[in-house]
């Protein structure tokens, strides 16, 4: 098959698009002809060496994949081949004192698609059957292949770790990502109002169409600042949080008392320090999050059916130019996601 993948660590010049060994079924997997892959900010420290892939390289990226069954396993039950499918792109061992909890997202010997093995920058990509849900057909291939990763994280952090409520303020961070655009209308959508951020200007009117009420451009504005003015010097319930470093420290001093922050990523660095006198006088909670439940994606994919939420695609390249579409995202050109297509 042909795919997009690296032999060696660097920026988007490394991803070389050619031949690449075909994917070889387990007895429970499935063989997906991917149609649509959406690229993630986890693709870009995988393929620059910050988080190797486990199984080394050469190594496929891609770990939100929309496709139709090409081959199955000698032990699967239940699927046909040509069915749509989504893939759910967390692996969980089933056996360990977590899984066994119920509580698979951390599974000791956790994985990802796309990370831990080869993901969906390719022609075909392998899974086991129990990752798979049906693709309604009300869903476009692209759109939901923004939807099991960015999508499915944002509802977990908002919906089960924060539990935001009716009347509730939201702040979130950078709009133009994937993980911000879902975020924001999952907020409005639970009912909460919502204080965005973003990089440039021309990604006021982008946040704003997605139901930010007050939009706040990072680069030239002090966020703190305009959370607090915005909500009458209160600050905010909850913030979702994805950057790391100085962002990470000032989200804290956004939030109101009893406020949480969310932590479900870190794009700029790894490391975040607090004022931990915010901390404990306001009663604030630190909540770290990752990906969410299988059923949960379900969950999301029928409010994507029923219009209530929309997965954001900023734009689709062909597999082949791989390379240009990694460079996009480490440009930080895009609004919503942006994805590789198998055109038919
Ligand atoms: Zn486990």
């Amino acid at each position: 098959m042909k795919a997009a993948f690296f032999k060696e660590h660097g920026g988007s010049e490394k991803i070389l698009y050619d031949e690449y060994r075909d994917p070889t079924l387990g007895p429970a997997d499935v063989l997906v002809r991917v149609k649509a892959c959406a690229l993630n900010h986890v693709d870009m420290l995988l393929l620059d060496g910050r988080f190797p892939p486990p199984e080394g390289l050469p190594h496929v990226n891609g770990c939100e994949v929309t496709g139709t069954i090409e081959a199955l396993g000698a032990g699967v039950k239940g699927w046909e081949r040509g069915q749509r499918v989504i893939i759910f792109p967390g692996f969980a061992c089933g056996s360990c004192e977590y899984c066994l909890r119920g509580e698979r997202t951390v599974c000791v010997r956790y994985g990802y698609l796309g990370a831990h093995k080869d993901g969906g920058y390719a022609e075909l990509v392998r899974a086991p059957a129990a990752n798979l849900l049906p693709l309604p057909a009300a869903i476009a291939f692209e759109a939901g292949a923004a939807v099991p990763l960015a999508m499915l994280t944002s509802w977990h952090a908002l919906v089960a770790q924060a539990e935001v409520r009716p009347g509730q303020t939201v702040l979130v961070q950078a709009a133009g990502s994937g993980v911000g655009s879902a975020a924001i209308q999952i907020a409005r959508l639970c009912g909460a109002r919502v204080i965005t951020t973003v990089g440039a200007d021309d990604k006021i009117e982008f946040a704003r169409s997605l139901g930010a009420e007050h939009v706040v451009n990072y680069r030239t504005q002090d966020f703190v600042e305009e959370t607090k003015k915005w909500s009458g010097k209160r600050g905010v319930d909850v913030v979702v949080e994805h950057i790391g470093g100085d962002t990470f420290e000032r989200s804290a001093y956004a939030l109101t008392r009893l406020g949480k922050l969310v932590t479900i990523g870190s794009h700029d660095t790894h490391w975040g320090r607090l004022d931990l006198r915010h901390v404990y006088s306001k009663n604030l909670r630190i909540l770290g999050t990752n990906l969410g439940s299988i059923l949960e994606l379900q969950t999301v994919l029928d409010h994507v059916v029923q219009g209530r939420l929309t997965p954001v695609v900023d734009r689709a390249f062909p597999l082949k130019d791989a390379r240009a579409a990694v460079q996009h995202v480490l440009d930080r050109k895009n609004k919503g996601k942006v994805l590789l297509v198998n055109p038919s």
